[in-house]
């Protein structure tokens, strides 16, 4: 299983800006991709044709997208479908990251709902989850995880496979704060997930990638990415700067 090593723009950068540092990652990665690694980069929309044109010549890199809505077409202002993301070259789609449940309002329902159609529509979808600061001061770790993953997870049993499908724990309280999860932290949601993901889909359980992501540096990638159960990282703020996330690439 190839570690999955991903990068989310969130609102950052022009077309210019994201298209050059999507070379500039290219070239510094050049020759030295380990085959056991794969890239992901997750712009913003506007700059997904070009980046995903950039990686069009980069073994093991493709993009993503952060977000899309779960229809075909339709009457749906401001929104974009899978289809008009594939048609970009992307190949793979985030839903439920903390920052889309808790400042746009979106259920564990809706982040369902996403899952479902994105893998339907031929995206590979990674669905992030994790708890707040709160929740785990209340001992509700395991809780969250698994009921985010139950509805995140409940209308794709049939069409979940290891190769369309990741899971990725972001503990909300270690996003963009600097504050990144402990090892044994890491250690028991990771299980929590694997065990989960289990119980789901058996079949395919062991092969589903889980991803940690929440304050992911240079620093701390190399300790991360060799903990039991975690298959790739997701990293925001450390991958807008191409030296910055090539180091954790390759870390
Ligand atoms: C993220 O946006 O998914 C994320 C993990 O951000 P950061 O690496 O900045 O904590």
């Amino acid at each position: 299983m190839k570690k999955l090593m991903a990068a989310n723009w969130k609102m950052y950068k022009t077309v210019d800006q994201g298209v050059a540092t999507a070379q500039e990652l290219v070239r510094l990665l050049a020759g030295r991709l380990p085959s056991d690694r794969e890239v992901l980069l997750c712009p913003p929309f506007t700059m997904l044709e070009g980046v995903s044109r950039v990686l069009a010549d980069a073994p093991g890199c493709s993009t993503g997208a952060q977000n899309f809505y779960p229809a075909a077409q339709g009457a749906f202002t401001g929104e974009i479908a899978p289809d008009q993301l594939l048609a970009l070259g992307c190949t793979f789609a985030l839903a439920g990251h903390s920052e889309r449940r808790h400042i746009m309002g979106e259920s564990d329902e809706f982040v369902g709902q996403k899952v479902a159609f994105g893998l339907a529509a031929g995206l590979k979808m990674i669905l992030c989850i994790g708890e707040t600061i709160a929740q785990r001061r209340a001992g509700q770790v395991e809780d969250v995880l698994e009921r985010q993953l139950e509805a995140g997870l409940s209308g794709v049993l049939g069409a979940a496979t290891a190769e369309n499908l990741a899971v990725a724990y972001e503990p909300v309280w270690a996003i963009g704060t600097g504050e990144v999860a402990g090892p044994a932290e890491i250690l028991s949601a990771h299980a929590c997930v694997r065990d989960k993901l289990k119980a789901m889909l058996p079949a395919q359980a062991d092969q589903v990638r889980i991803l940690y992501g929440g304050s992911v540096k240079p620093d701390n990638a190399a300790t991360i990415i060799r903990l039991d159960n975690v298959d790739g990282v997701l990293v925001g703020g450390a991958s807008l700067k191409a030296d910055s996330f090539s180091q954790i690439v390759l870390a």
